[in-house]
C-alpha cells in the first residue's frame, strides 16, 4: 500500500480548491478538510453573538465556546460543517459571511485556535486540506503542496453559479468585489497570509475542467509517493 501523505491546496478565493480537494480525497480514501469552512463557522458564531472584533477578551472567550465538526452527509457524498452541533453548511456559504470572514480570520488569536485544530486533524496524515496557509503554516512539511490560481472574472463567474445554486442571486460586480477584497485582506494580514509556499506546484484552473484539476493533483500524488523511500 502507498504511504499516506499530507496534501496542501492553497490559493485565491473561488479557484475550485475545495471541490478539487474533495475529489482527490475521495479517490485516495483520505480525509478532506475545508479549512475555510472553519473560519466561516467562527464568523457565523461571532455574527450571531455580536462579538466585537476589537474586544480581544470577548473574542478569546467566544473561541472557547465554539466547537466545529465535520459530519459526512451520504446524500451529498460530502461533509457538512457543524457549529456546536448545528448543521451550518448552507448558512456559512452565504454572502453576509463572505463579507465578514476575512476580518475574522485576520485575527491572530482566531488563527492560532484554527491552526491548532487543523494540525491535530492531520496528525495521522492521509489528509487533503485546502485553504490559504496550509502549505506555509499549518503543514509546512506537507509532502505535496499545490498553489491554485484562476483569472478573476472566471472565479467570479464560478462563484456566482455556486451561490445561485444555493438560492442567492447576486450581481456579478458584488461577487467580483467580494473576491477582490478577501484576496487583498487575506494576502496582507500579518499572521498566516495567503502566500505561495516556495516548494508549491502551481495550478492555474482558468481553463481546466474539474476532472483535469483532480488528475493534475493525482499525478503529483503518484510522483511524490514514488519518491518516498
Ligand atoms: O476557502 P473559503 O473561501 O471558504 O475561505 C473563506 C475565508 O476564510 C477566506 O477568505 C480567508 O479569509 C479565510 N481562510 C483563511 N485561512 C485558511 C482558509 C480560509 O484565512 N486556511
Amino acid at each position: 500500500m502507498s504511504k499516506k501523505i499530507v496534501i496542501a491546496l492553497d490559493g485565491f478565493s473561488s479557484c475550485g480548491k475545495s471541490t478539487t480537494a474533495r475529489h482527490v480525497a475521495a479517490v485516495l480514501h483520505y480525509a478532506f478538510v475545508d479549512s475555510g469552512a472553519m473560519y466561516r463557522a467562527v464568523a457565523l458564531y461571532f455574527h450571531r453573538n455580536d462579538i466585537s472584533l476589537l474586544d480581544l477578551n470577548q473574542v478569546a472567550n467566544a473561541l472557547k465556546e465554539i466547537e466545529i465538526t465535520f459530519v459526512f452527509n451520504p446524500a451529498k457524498q460530502s461533509s457538512d460543517t457543524y457549529l456546536n452541533g448545528e448543521n451550518v453548511e448552507n448558512e456559512i456559504r452565504m454572502m453576509f459571511i463572505s463579507d465578514m470572514v476575512s476580518q475574522v480570520s485576520a485575527l491572530p488569536i482566531v488563527r492560532h485556535a484554527m491552526v491548532a485544530l487543523q494540525q491535530k486533524m492531520g496528525e495521522k496524515k492521509g489528509i487533503v486540506m485546502d485553504g490559504r496557509d496550509i502549505g506555509t503554516v499549518v503543514f509546512p512539511k506537507a509532502e505535496l503542496k499545490i498553489f491554485m490560481t484562476a483569472e478573476p472574472h472566471i472565479r467570479a463567474q464560478r462563484r456566482k453559479l455556486e451561490l445561485l445554486q444555493k438560492g442567492e442571486d447576486l450581481p456579478l460586480e458584488e461577487i467580483v468585489e467580494n473576491l477582490r477584497k478577501r484576496d487583498e485582506i487575506d494576502s496582507n494580514r500579518s499572521e498566516g497570509p495567503l502566500k505561495r509556499a516556495v516548494d508549491a506546484i502551481d495550478l492555474d484552473t482558468s481553463f481546466r475542467s474539474m476532472d483535469e484539476q483532480v488528475e493534475f493533483v493525482l499525478e503529483h500524488v503518484r510522483r511524490v509517493q514514488g519518491e518516498i523511500k
